[in-house]
């Protein structure tokens, strides 16, 4: 007997609204039929368990498949299967009523695709590839029929009695002419690798080719014959769901290069396994990161309940922690919601913090435990940690004690124990602790080994955020700051107010002063004479730290822009102690007085990496010249 009906819902024919939606992500049909099918045979299997199910649960593989000539696709399961009944129940009103109920919610709303395209419309999802859907089930339930189930996506359906055996479910969907690219292969294989590969049941999706053995040859060597055989295309019990007791090292490296085949291999590892408050289960990598933000392509992956659902993990995991690599698999995570509310949730605030909590466990652990090992890695994890130690307050309260600073010579120090190492040399008149650091070990060379002729230790800041952290320690760290080597002259930069006698009068000063002037003509110098000591620098270019930084702000559009058009002001301190000042007083010509002042400007400016074009041409003649002089 044939039955039609209407099916009742609000909204007529919703379809060509869902399909103009959808348009971006029409593959996810397949994922919804594939997880309603894993759904139906998990319900089975717990049916058994409770001994609630008289028969054999058989094999319960999945089947997909296609047929290019029919232009169908056929999604077949031995779950717990639907009577008619059931089909008008769960299909026609639930799934068209949500449907249609989802579309009136969201038809206004602007990020109706994102959220659309993160979870699906479960079953309703066919019609946006499927010009028809057949449905042919056989309920578990003794002593009831197969169903067949027709419908063309508008409010129109045909249920009559149907041919199926076995119990389980059919879905098979007529291809619209304007979706027969998921008539392929590869297509398919594609959308099935992307969001089945680790559902918890077997997946079959055609055949593959093997080589088995096959008896021996007359020299006793074994045979081989290839056959074909069935392609299961999922792990159903990934690494995540397993007890991290039972997996050792290769087993994690395994599935990461399974997960990211083309990556160096991960750094380590941190398996995720919590039951309450919420449910959350993964395994997350820490990859080797450097100093560059390469454009990240491993993404973490989020999934619920071995569902693949996306890799945007924006509001899930702490920003800081988006370079991590590895998947995150929750049932708790709220996806069926707009990206507003789910930064509001609390299930999402609070797997964000455990998160991080764990994060900053395992760093401890690893710094405690194996100190030398974690140095080495330190250039790699360095940038994640202080990141999270600017970005997030509770992250930098653990972070402190596991933070490393790098020195000019390659050591390592927490910051308690660089103070304990500096303090003694490197306070100031005001008991300020001055660290110092250059951000450019290769340019800043001749201002670091200054520095460290006087025992002064220098830090390594070249990575791409130390410029903010350098600003998150001075906050941080009570009565110390932070200085480029380059910000002032050796005396000033730790400035203990140690007067240096003066070797030449004022009035010599000044008379130096002006020779400079001249010699330089540079608007840019702001000129000064200092008593420093005998053998420092004759002449040294030196910014000061707090404009530099202002400037440095403005370039990386940290505030004030029009800073970052400001010609760079800087310093020009000549020492009136050095021999060579003398030697330029006592020079009888004028001419020569200017020759050796130049050549000492453009010595300081060499070693700022600021000579260059004709400048450098004129310095290297002039350098000839006055080598060749008697
Ligand atoms: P959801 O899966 O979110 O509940 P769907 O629209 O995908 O929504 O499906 C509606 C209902 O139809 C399901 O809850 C389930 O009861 C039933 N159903 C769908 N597919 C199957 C299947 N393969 N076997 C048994 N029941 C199914």
């Amino acid at each position: 007997m044939q039955e039609t009906g209407t099916i009742s819902i609000h909204t007529e024919n919703i379809f060509p609204i869902i399909k103009k939606f959808l348009y971006s992500d029409h593959e996810i049909f397949l994922r919804e039929l594939v997880s309603n099918a894993v759904d139906a045979t998990q319900k089975l299997k717990r049916l058994s368990s409770l001994g609630e199910l008289n028969q054999e649960l058989g094999d319960l593989t999945i089947d997909i498949s296609f047929d290019k000539e029919k232009k169908t696709i056929t999604v077949k399961d031995h779950g717990i299967g639907m009577t008619a009944e059931e089909i008008k129940k769960y299909i026609n009103q639930i799934a068209f009523s949500g449907a249609s109920e989802f579309v009136e919610k969201f038809k206004d709303k602007d990020d109706v695709k994102d959220i659309i395209g993160k979870f699906g419309l479960g079953f309703y999802s066919s019609f946006m590839v499927a010009s028809q859907v057949e449905i042919i089930s056989k309920s578990y339930q003794e002593g009831t029929e197969a169903a067949h189930w027709t419908c063309d996506g508008s409010t129109q359906f045909e249920i009559s009695p149907g041919e199926r055996e076995e119990r389980g479910t059919t879905i098979i969907l007529h291809i619209a002419e304007d979706s027969e690219e998921f008539l392929d292969e590869y297509r398919l294989k594609g959308i099935l690798d992307k969001y089945c590969k680790f559902l918890p049941v077997p997946i079959r999706f055609g055949t593959e080719k093997d080589q088995v053995e096959d008896g021996k040859d007359e020299e006793g060597k074994p045979k081989f014959k290839t056959i074909e055989k069935d392609r299961i295309i999922n792990d159903t019990d990934p690494l995540w769901t397993k007890s991290p007791s039972d997996l050792t090292d290769e087993d994690y490296l395994k599935f990461y290069r399974e997960l990211y085949p083309m990556s160096e291999e991960p750094l380590f590892w941190i398996h995720l396994n919590v039951d309450y408050p919420f449910n959350l289960t993964g395994i997350l990598y820490f990859p080797k990161v450097k100093n560059d933000f390469e454009v990240q392509q491993n993404k973490i992956q989020l999934y619920s309940r071995q569902v693949f659902i996306t890799d945007e993990v924006k509001d899930v995991v702490p920003e800081f922690l988006m370079l991590l690599h590895g998947v995150i698999d929750s049932p708790d995570i709220p996806l069926n919601v707009s990206r507003s509310y789910l930064q509001s949730d609390s299930n999402v605030k609070k797997i964000n913090a455990h998160i991080t909590k764990k994060v900053a466990d395992k760093l401890n652990e690893l710094f405690k435990n194996e100190r030398a090992s974690y140095e080495e890695k330190w250039d790699n994890i360095g940038v994640f940690v202080k990141y999270g130690m600017i970005s997030e307050t509770k992250f930098n309260d653990k972070a402190k004690e596991f933070a490393l600073l790098k020195n000019s010579e390659a050591k390592y120090f927490t910051l308690d124990e660089y103070n304990e190492a500096v303090k003694e040399n490197q306070t100031d008149k005001d008991e300020q602790v001055i660290y110092l650091y250059t951000t450019d070990a290769g340019k800043q060379d001749t201002y670091i080994q200054n520095a460290r002729r006087k025992g002064f230790d220098v830090l390594l800041m070249d990575g791409v955020l130390d410029q903010h952290f350098v600003n998150h320690l001075e906050q941080q760290l009570e009565k110390v700051h932070l200085k480029r080597v380059d910000a002032d002259t050796i005396d000033k930069l730790v400035d203990k107010d140690e007067k240096v006698e003066s070797l030449i009068s004022d009035e010599e000063k000044e008379k130096v002063k002006t020779i400079f002037e001249e010699a330089v003509a540079n608007p840019a110098m702001t000129l000064k004479v200092e008593s420093l000591a005998a053998d420092d620098l004759p002449v040294t270019i030196t910014q000061s730290e707090f404009m530099r930084r202002m400037k440095d702000m403005a370039r990386t559009g940290g505030g004030m822009a029009m800073m970052g058009n400001m010609p760079d002001q800087l310093d020009l301190t000549i020492n009136g102690n050095h021999p060579l000042i003398g030697k330029i007083l006592k020079a009888r010509k004028q001419e020569k007085k200017k020759q050796l002042a130049k050549q000492a400007y453009d010595l300081a400016m060499l070693s700022q990496n600021m000579l260059s074009g004709k400048d450098l041409t004129a310095f290297i003649q002039r350098s000839v010249e006055l080598a060749a002089e008697q």
